[in-house]
């Protein structure tokens, strides 16, 4: 029989690798806790219509990436391919709009797209989402990016480049829209096929298209930051001002507009020097009309998403440290099979004591239970019948390889 693999696009994290993964959720539980932000936990599934109404029918996420599929009762179901249109859902919900304005939300969790895997780019990965919902404060907007650098701040993340544009919003996106298809018109026969197709459709998207050819012709496209209205203008003037004040480094970037339909005013990313194509540790920005979409009360929202397995490649690359890989204190070395027991009691003493511990289940020899003792913990405790009769415990530093010979409670005392 064929064995059977992980499908494309997913990826086992492993015992090695997942106390990176632990690591980089404490740093992040760290900062959103700083941020005054709440942890929210949301369902993996929606209904297909939260996605359509909410992300956009004209989006690549909705036209060509979404999990769907139709449920026993009949209902067509989504995997969440991000969380934003979800956080509102349950906000507007839950009439989250009675209590202190703004809400703010984070939360860790799997997303799916079905998309061309490469690296950093898989069809299930891990997110880390901010959002806070009931605000129109551009103040709002700088806290957010401000708190997406502080997290890579703590992880010791370096050569990132964050870029900043605003989207408008329905006043003046369409006029700019209509600017734009004038501007592109006379080139429509010199644009790849894609962006062809999203003339029509969502024409904005065009400026981000990575063919030379449709980049060439954007290059002197009108930009939407001369054709925003009065409103727009004052509030990415305030984003530009607070963000000067932070010291932060921001290059401004007219292409940028992001895949999802939902954003207005700021919209932002955080590019990594060292990620090659997929470059994108997180992307953001406001998304005030995202609640009437869904069929809830005018809501304005500002947020982002970084997805984690981007930030960890980035960090490992840059030789970031991931904190010490966590050890057991101790490890019972057993002599022969009568210590056995001896070693499964010892074991649960110390465990309840808080004190991390593991033992040989394999009959080992001596020499190899030491070894493994080395390789994974601090302490070996030594368990021999001379110890059992007489009872006391051996325990050996693997660091320095000192003994010693102490009873149960100076052990415990001793490992603590
Ligand atoms: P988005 O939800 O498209 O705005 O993406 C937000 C962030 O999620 C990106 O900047 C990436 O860090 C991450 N991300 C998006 N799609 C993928 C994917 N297919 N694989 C891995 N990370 C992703």
């Amino acid at each position: 029989m064929s064995k059977i693999e992980a499908p494309r696009g997913t990826k086992d994290i492993l015992g090695d690798e997942s106390w990176k993964w632990a690591y980089v959720s404490h740093v992040a539980q760290g900062v959103v806790s700083d941020f005054g932000y709440k942890e929210i936990t949301l369902p993996i599934f929606e209904h297909t219509e939260l996605f359509h109404r909410g992300v956009g029918q004209t989006t690549d996420v909705v036209e060509k990436e979404m999990y769907t599929f139709l449920d026993k009762g009949g209902r067509s179901i989504t995997l969440r391919p991000e969380l934003t249109a979800s956080v509102m859902r349950s906000y507007l919900e839950h009439n989250m709009a009675r209590g202190s304005q703004p809400q703010k939300f984070w939360c860790i969790g799997p997303m799916f797209r079905y998309e061309r895997p490469q690296k950093g780019r898989y069809r299930q990965f891990v997110q880390l989402d901010i959002e806070a919902i009931g605000s129109r404060s551009p103040l709002l907007d700088v806290e957010i990016i401000d708190l997406s650098m502080e997290f890579y701040r703590r992880l010791g993340l370096k050569n990132l480049q964050v870029v900043l544009n605003s989207v408008g919003c329905p006043e003046c996106r369409p006029l700019y829209r209509k600017a734009l298809q004038d501007y592109l018109a006379p080139h429509m026969s010199e644009l790849c096929e894609s962006c062809q197709g999203r003339f029509d459709r969502n024409p904005l998207r065009i400026l981000d298209c990575k063919n030379p050819a449709c980049k060439a012709i954007t290059e002197n496209a009108p930009s939407i930051l001369d054709n925003l209205c009065d409103d727009c203008k004052s509030h990415f003037a305030t984003v530009m001002k607070a963000l000067e004040k932070l010291g932060a480094d921001i290059k401004l970037d007219k292409r940028l507009v992001r895949g999802l339909d939902y954003y207005t005013k700021t919209a932002f990313e955080i590019l990594s020097g060292d990620l090659g194509s997929q470059n994108a540790v997180c992307g953001g920005g406001r998304y005030d009309h995202l609640a009437e979409a869904i069929g809830g009360a005018p809501t304005p929202g500002v947020g982002f998403a970084s997805g984690l397995e981007r930030v960890i490649l980035t960090m490992e690359s840059q030789g970031a440290t991931f904190g010490k890989e966590p050890k057991n204190k101790a490890f019972i070395v057993t002599a022969d099979d009568n210590a056995l027991l001896e070693a499964a009691s010892l074991a649960n003493i110390l465990r309840t004591n808080h004190i991390a511990t593991d033992m040989d289940y394999m009959a080992r020899s001596m020499k190899t239970q030491v070894k493994a003792a080395a390789g994974t913990s601090d302490f070996a405790v030594i368990l021999g019948q001379d110890e059992i009769e007489k009872k006391f415990y051996t325990l050996k530093n693997m660091a320095t390889g000192e003994q010693e010979s102490l009873s149960l409670d100076a052990l415990i005392e001793k490992l603590k």
